[in-house]
């Protein structure tokens, strides 16, 4: 099976951490000479904005994503979310053109809420969400959410935020909550916790759930699929994701077309993906 000519999308892969600073560039290469074409690099901190951005801006196959994780509410100010408005009221075509450093911006992300993380306090990670999703609501931005144990309260604000679009990155939820988000306009990110056998209820709802639901990510540093279990995650696996996608994916289709339906699937939904000639 040839899978060299089929063109991947990483949705989701935090390339701007640490762990990477040493194979950052060997990776991107890797990833070059395997067809991933773009990787989506979301924020989860302000403090690591800045480096999002430059690494973004200078690696044109890079796309950033500027965000306030759930995971991380104790470094989180009120003040960061003015200063993501902020930065958000300059990227406006005339400064895109004259060189600012936020350069097709895939969206606010990584938000969301985690009610799976211990002693955590729900009011503020709620806090942060729907502030983050009113800000993306204003730009009109897509959003990349995190949402572990707590579909049914993202869902109700997504209700509250109709014109919202997005994905639910390391998708973890039920085939109904699946549903609601499909409804919304909203892909599923399909990643590493699909490709344990273990992990059957999800595995299962490929099959159930039609093609463009799905969008592919590795979540790298984390999230690494099994065959790599005990190493660092990389982007550089997303084809061996690709292929467990395909694997479980009820239908004869080829996997270069299967692989162009998930490529397309991404476009969609991250419009600036189209601002580069790919
Ligand atoms: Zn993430």
């Amino acid at each position: 099976m040839d899978t060299q000519n089929a063109s991947l999308i990483d949705s989701h892969c935090h390339l701007d951490f640490l762990v990477f600073d040493d194979d950052r560039s060997a990776i991107m290469q890797a990833c070059r000479e395997a067809n991933i074409q773009s990787i989506i690099v979301p924020g989860v901190c302000r403090k690591d904005w800045q480096k999002i951005l430059s690494l973004c801006y200078k690696n044109d196959m890079l796309y950033p994503a500027l965000g306030l994780h759930p995971c991380f509410i104790d470094e989180h100010h009120a003040k960061d979310l003015h200063e993501l408005s902020r930065l958000l009221s300059t990227n406006t075509a005339k400064n895109a053109a004259e060189n600012s450093e936020i350069q097709n911006l895939a969206g606010i992300g990584e938000i969301g809420l985690d009610f799976f993380i211990k002693n955590t306090d729900r009011k503020i990670q709620i806090y942060y969400f729907s502030e983050q999703l009113k800000i993306a609501t204003q730009y009109q931005l897509p959003v990349l959410i995190h949402a572990r144990k707590s579909h049914d309260e993202v869902i109700k604000h997504l209700k509250e935020n109709t014109s919202l679009k997005g994905i639910i990155h390391a998708y973890s939820g039920s085939y109904e909550q699946a549903k609601e988000y499909l409804n919304r306009g909203f892909k599923l990110g399909f990643g590493g916790a699909f490709t344990y056998p273990k992990a059957t209820k999800l595995r299962s709802l490929v099959a159930r759930l039609p093609i463009d639901a799905w969008v592919l990510e590795t979540d790298a540093p984390d999230m690494s699929p099994m065959a790599h279990h005990s190493e660092k995650n990389s982007p550089q696996y997303l084809l061996e994701i690709a292929r467990e996608f395909a694997s479980l994916y009820d239908n004869k289709a080829e996997f270069e077309q299967i692989m162009k339906q998930l490529y397309q699937n991404t476009r969609d939904i991250l419009p600036s993906l189209h601002n580069r000639q790919l």
